[in-house]
């Protein structure tokens, strides 16, 4: 053969093996009901996931999807918003911000298939209508109902309060506090999706929360159950909302509870491992396939074996099997426990392959923007919780971030236990370096919502990275597991007998 026809060869090879791979035919139909009627578009299964024919569903919602063969992107255009989808990718960019669907946008039959569980709920954030995904009747639901005031969210801080009103697009409002701890927000030409917003009320910090439509203007009320010192609003976007921030360093997290006491008292001895992720929640997932929820678990297990031997030390997990674990959750366990050390336990992704290493964060307003970048994809999962989107982390374009959360949560941030908790990452990176076969990326710093609850020192350990295949291997073997687990034991040993030798 000559080179020619050699390449012509490879060529053909190459793209039967794409067919094969992408080509495989749906299998079976899903429904899509709207204002009334139901129509039927293409479908198909993969590894338990249902996967959608996009193009079917735009033509039902309206908006256009184009091709660019070349490079397999698709986008699809509705109203303001624009959409990226590579084929293969779980990364999609709406406008300009990348966010991730868990699994990837597959391509069959000419169309665009795109996972319903996970990207359904990311449409009903960004559109006036509500679009749901019903597993069990296997139905996308499109309720032509117009709210542009959506949703309201309450997220405790280590000093503060955070309250939420989410928008489908920028509108005039005005906050004011009126007697009794009343906060009133007025959003001009507001309609106010009054059962979402209402259902939303948390006893724990406010007595009442209230909603008025009044013609043109929607307005939201609650009344706090602290007073309110000092409190600050602003518009943000992408997602377009509200924010209200209260700030209190001595905002009760429980006011019916009795402060325990907490922190490093004389003896360091009670443990809390908080494996990342877990249930709905998969964290990254690698691409053979392992998710690092599993792993996660897996080494967290391990080190809770290895410290439970240890009869000096009280091991106590945020979760020891597969389910999903809120934010305040993972808050309560530690600080109920009365967690003197408090150790979460994660793996890497990036979208760039070849980056290995583990990595050790404690909490700190980010530094780089590689450092924020990992701390955003960490806490995605709990802004998941709020608004049904994750954004995702880029931590190798040198691109900046400007998270909106993570810039109040810096503004937030928790200070009390900074130097110790830097002197336990450094111990543990100490640990690391002697114990473990990945390559070192270090100490760092980041604004981790899960650390920032934390009354004691933490620490964040990304014990490698899923994306990349070889570290993938080494995430699921029990050897590197328990290399990972003996590196952090040793530094709960060092940490304990400095701190209680003082
Ligand atoms: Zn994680």
């Amino acid at each position: 053969m000559t080179n020619i026809s050699r390449l012509l060869c490879f060529a053909i090879v190459i793209v039967a093996a794409l067919l094969t791979v992408t080509g495989t035919a749906p299998a079976k139909e899903v429904k899509v009901s709207i204002s009334g009627s139901t129509e039927k578009i293409s479908a198909f299964e993969d590894r338990e996931i249902t996967y959608l024919s996009f193009s079917g569903l735009a033509d039902i919602i309206g908006g256009s999807v184009d091709w660019q063969i070349v490079g397999h992107q698709i986008t699809y255009v509705r109203d303001t918003n624009r959409f990226m989808f590579v084929i293969g990718s779980p990364f999609f960019k709406r406008n300009d911000s990348l966010f991730n669907m868990t699994y990837p946008a597959e391509f069959s039959d000419g169309l665009l298939y795109l996972p319903a569980e996970t990207f359904i709920p990311f449409l009903n954030q960004v559109f006036h209508q509500k679009i749901t995904w019903n597993k069990d009747s296997e139905t996308v639901r499109v309720d032509s109902e117009y709210f542009n005031v959506t949703d309201l969210s309450i997220s405790p801080k280590a000093n503060g309060l955070l309250v939420e009103i989410f928008l489908t697009g920028a509108l005039p409002y005005d906050v004011y506090v009126t007697e009794g701890n009343w906060v009133n927000i007025s959003i001009r030409d507001g309609k106010l999706n009054i059962p979402r917003i209402e259902s939303r009320r948390d006893s724990r910090y406010m007595y009442q929360l209230k909603t008025h439509q009044q013609n043109e203007t929607g307005q939201v009320s609650f009344r706090l159950r602290r007073k309110i010192d000092r409190w600050t609003h602003r518009l943000e976007d992408n997602p377009p909302r509200i924010q209200i921030s209260f700030a209190d360093v001595n905002f009760d997290l429980e006011p019916s509870d009795t402060t325990p006491k907490i922190g490093p008292d004389d003896k360091i001895d009670v443990i809390v491992i908080d494996p990342g992720h877990g249930g709905s929640h998969y964290g990254a997932i690698g691409p053979k396939g392992t998710r690092e929820k599993d792993v996660a678990l897996d080494i967290a297990k391990e080190l809770a074996k290895l410290i439970r031997k240890d009869k000096q030390f009280k091991v106590v997990m945020t979760r020891d099997r597969d389910k999903t674990v809120t934010l305040q959750e993972r808050a309560n366990v530690a600080n109920k426990a009365q967690c003197d050390l408090f150790i979460s336990i994660h793996a890497n992704s990036s979208l760039k392959k070849h980056v290995r290493g583990w990595n050790v964060f404690f909490l700190a307003t980010a530094k780089n923007d590689s450092a924020r970048a990992v701390a955003q994809f960490e806490n995605s999962a709990f802004f998941k919780d709020q608004m049904g989107t994750r954004p995702e982390k880029d931590p190798n374009n040198g691109s900046s971030y400007d998270d909106p959360i993570l810039t109040i949560l810096n503004e937030m941030i928790m200070t009390e236990f900074q130097a110790e908790s830097h002197d336990f990452a450094m111990m543990t990176d100490k640990e690391f370096r002697r114990k473990v076969k990945t390559p070192a990326r270090g100490v760092d710093q980041a604004g981790f919502y899960v650390l920032n609850m934390i009354f004691a020192p933490s620490i964040l350990v990304e014990a490698g990275f899923i994306s990349n295949r070889s570290e993938e291997k080494l995430l699921k073997n029990r050897d590197y597991q328990r290399s990972v687990a003996k590196a952090i034991y040793d530094a709960v040993k060092r940490f304990k007998a400095k701190y209680e030798s003082r």
